[in-house]
């Protein structure tokens, strides 16, 4: 275990140069606070939990100290947005303060999102509210317990320091931790600003430090560009499987490491809606959940695009095919295990489909419907969940194919099917009304609901006593709450 001034940084995005980020300090917060960290995040850097609760961590994530090998630097990317292409982005807001390792040789960015103005805040006030800070911070480490590839969150650290959105708020930030900050929009701006070499540079970076193995193949980066393909098929899968929105699928919020990536007005699904939209400025819904598929091999085509110069046409367009069939793949595999199965069959894709159409404008609960189908056997789950289904006689013909299924799938005890069921399927997930709920409490100035929220999360499949209140489908007043966009 490490103290605070031992992290060893290796600081290789910095070492790029000054074309591909910018040396900014961080602007520091006025009366920086804990609001949360997050253990198992703390261990990834060898930290000691308890560093957590000392008055420098406070300081170190809110901009006041630093420690002297941290070279704090705003990355700059492009990217599509909404379709569009920005030729510019960048760090707006967020500092990347250096890469540390651990013991185990492991590098983690440390990313400091809040931490003022930068020379890509455009209009913007360099600042990240309290309420979007916390957000972050859930979802990303919400996602990691349930298995779903995600950038990590050590902490939140809270001030006094006003910020005007709708309203006025409180700044905050959240430190980042990811194996790398590099977006698909980092290969576009350097693609469309014709800075070849640069582009060069950045693909070697990445290749050498994220996809070592990929050096192997006859042609490394087109290796390198189908792991990718593979890892966001892989991801947008877990996605569906979990009813995950993520929101905003820009090039800009796309990992190159197919990690989930950039929070914004995310939202589990509460009940099932395919086409549910969460991003309340998304009028054409773009990224509503269901569409989250195409969109994810439309941003891939838009990285396939900035990587003409190293890769053939006809190579890319071969390995961007693989998309949707790993998709389909990894779904499927996922929501039979979500059903209870251990054997696949041709119709399995069928009896998938039937079950969310069925859910469609059902109201039927998501998450609870999976965690309720393993509390019993198939035939009393199957009798028992039929009444939260508008259409019950279509419900019955699916639950007779779905116990025939079942029985040829294998014999197994009531107590196996749960244990096997539960392992995947959650009890608890971050539902907007409940980080709502703590959001209000923390900007109130009480911490103990966000912390609360965070632990319950950290151990999602497992039923834990007294938590029951996180387990419920929301109240009427946080079944459509307007999520702002702004954060
Ligand atoms: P996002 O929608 O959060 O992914 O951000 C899109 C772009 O806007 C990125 O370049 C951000 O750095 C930038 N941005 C977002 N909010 C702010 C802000 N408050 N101040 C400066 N830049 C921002
Ligand atoms: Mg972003």
């Amino acid at each position: 275990m490490k103290a605070l001034d031992e992290l060893t940084f290796d600081n290789r995005f910095a070492r790029l140069g000054d074309a591909f980020s910018t040396h900014v300090l961080p602007e520091p917060l006025d009366e920086p606070r804990l609001v949360v960290a997050s253990d198992a995040a703390l261990a990834l850097l060898d930290l000691d939990p308890a560093v957590a609760q000392t008055p420098v961590f406070a300081e170190l994530f809110s901009g006041h100290k630093l420690w002297e090998e941290a070279e704090p630097r705003a990355m700059v990317y492009s990217g599509h947005q909404f379709g569009g292409y920005s030729p510019q982005l960048g760090d707006g807001r967020g500092l990347l303060l250096g890469e540390v390792y651990n013991a185990a040789g492991e590098h983690w960015d440390l990313h400091l999102k809040g931490a003022g103005m930068t020379p890509y805040s455009r209009m913007g006030d360099g600042r990240a509210v309290l309420r979007s800070s916390i957000r972050e911070f859930l979802a990303s480490e919400a996602l990691h317990a349930l298995g779903i590839p995600s950038s990590r969150a050590l902490c939140v650290i809270g001030s006094s320091t006003p910020v005007w959105r709708e309203k006025q708020e409180r700044g905050a930030m959240v430190l980042r931790l990811a194996p790398s900050h590099i977006r698909f929009g980092h290969f576009e701006y350097f693609y469309y600003t014709k800075k070849t070499e640069q582009q060069a540079q950045l693909a070697e970076h990445v290749l050498n430090l994220h996809y070592p193995e990929c050096r192997e193949q006859p042609e490394p980066y087109l290796a390198m560009f189908r792991e990718i393909v593979e890892r966001n098929a892989e991801m947008i899968a877990k996605w569906q499987a979990y009813g995950f929105c993520h929101g905003v699928m820009n090039t800009d919020n796309m990992s190159i490491l197919g990690i989930t990536f950039d929070f914004g007005p995310f939202a589990f699904l509460d009940d099932f809606d395919a086409h549910f939209i969460c991003n309340h400025s998304d009028h054409e819904g773009r990224y509503s959940f269901s569409n989250q598929v195409p969109i994810g091999q439309w941003n891939l085509s838009a990285l396939a695009q900035a990587l003409t110069p190293f890769i053939s046409v006809d190579a890319l367009k071969e390995a961007l095919g693989l998309y949707l069939p790993l998709y389909q793949a990894h779904y499927l595999d996922l929501m039979r295990r979500r059903l209870g199965l251990t054997t696949a069959e041709e119709e399995d894709q069928k009896l998938v489909e039937r079950l969310l159409a069925l859910m469609q404008n059902s109201g039927v609960d998501y998450t609870l419907f999976f965690r309720r189908l393993g509390d019993e056997s198939a035939t009393l789950a199957v009798a028992r969940l039929r009444d939260d289904f508008v259409d019950m006689a279509g419900f019955d013909a699916w639950a007779d194919l779905y116990k025939a299924r079942v029985a040829r799938d294998g014999e197994y005890s009531e107590e196996q099917r749960r244990v096997r069921m539960h392992a995947v399927n959650p009890l608890y997930i971050l539902r907007n009304y409940l980080a709502q709920n703590a959001i209000a409490a923390a900007e109130a100035g009480d911490y103990s609901e966000v912390r609360r929220l965070h632990e319950v999360l950290t151990k999602p499949f497992e039923e834990q006593a007294g938590m029951e209140q996180y387990a419920q489908r929301p109240p009427d007043w946080g079944k459509h709450l307007e999520i702002s966009c702004s954060s």
